[in-house]
């Protein structure tokens, strides 16, 4: 029996070429060996990476989007596509799509009109239904932390962040019989977000250092006002007292070890005392 927590992309909207946008991936392993694979948010190249870390569209149980911004859904197309097409071969499972009303849910619903040309013809030549196996799945975004899906042993619950002006944003905790994960998505460092992480094992925490934002140019702060500080994270993760912490979302993207080491510092200078990773894409943390 064992949780795995995958950083499936730890990239933001500006494009590294190594590093995939936002997701993460929580595989929960039943002690009769049964796998419940749950995917948070699909940035770009969210495919590749799930095949990477070996798992599959086809082997999803379900997938959660956080919000509506680009480097969160960019990758929601391929995922339900490859889904589509490997059902041929992989014999998928109906996908939920779980997500905030409004905008988030009007994304979905919308996006694969697109596509009706292309799916039409694929089915015609192989003589299949020309609709991927999705269920578009909408909750309002709840003011306390609240349960939106469970299977078996595992629990999901969303609960309303700060990410104005996005409105609706939220974040996600898993529970199963390992221990319990939050997923900050993205938000500034509020209560909101201590309500998701209270008692969690692991955080994965979206992550800006301010210090360099605030050396930019006033024009370009303004994401200042909807991210979380590195500072702020660490000292909310030593209040709750959370054991292990995973940064995601890296603004500024860090290409040398120094600029990692700075993530790490400046959440020591909140008084975060537990173990720290500044993630790369795959990186993945077990809970037993
Ligand atoms: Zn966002
Ligand atoms: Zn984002």
């Amino acid at each position: 029996m064992t949780t795995k927590v995958t950083v499936t992309g730890t990239g933001t909207p500006l494009a590294t070429h190594d590093r995939a946008g936002a997701g993460v991936l929580v595989r929960y392993i039943a002690p009769d060996g049964s796998e419940t694979h749950l995917q948070f948010d699909a940035g770009r190249s969210t495919v590749p990476r799930l095949l990477a870390a070996e798992s599959s569209p086809a082997k999803l149980s379900a997938l959660f989007l956080t919000h509506y911004h680009s480097d969160h859904v960019v990758g929601v197309q391929d995922l339900v596509l490859s889904h589509w097409t490997m059902d041929v071969y992989d014999d998928a499972s109906r996908l939920p799509i779980v997500a905030p009303n409004g905008s988030t849910i009007r994304f979905c619903e919308r996006m694969l009109e697109l596509w009706d040309d292309d799916l039409e013809v694929r089915a015609l030549h192989n003589l299949r239904e020309p609709k991927p196996k999705i269920d578009i799945i909408g909750f309002d975004t709840p003011d306390a932390p609240t349960e939106v899906w469970a299977s078996g042993d595992v629990r999901v619950i969303a609960g309303q962040v700060r990410h104005e002006p996005i409105i609706g944003a939220v974040g996600y905790r898993v529970e199963t019989p390992d221990g319990v994960v939050a997923i900050s998505g993205d938000t500034q460092v509020c209560d909101e977000v201590a309500a998701l992480a209270q008692g969690a094992d692991i955080v994965v925490y979206e992550a800006m250092r301010m210090d360099v934002i605030a050396e930019r140019p006033v024009d370009k702060q303004y994401i200042m006002h909807y991210h979380a500080d590195t500072r702020m994270i660490g000292r909310q993760m030593a209040e709750l007292n959370v054991p292990r912490l995973m940064l995601t979302h890296l603004i500024p993207a860090p290409s040398t070890d120094a600029a990692r080491q700075a993530f790490v510092d400046e959440v020591r200078d909140g008084g975060y005392l537990g173990e720290v990773l500044v993630c790369d894409d795959l990186d993945t943390l077990e809970l037993a």
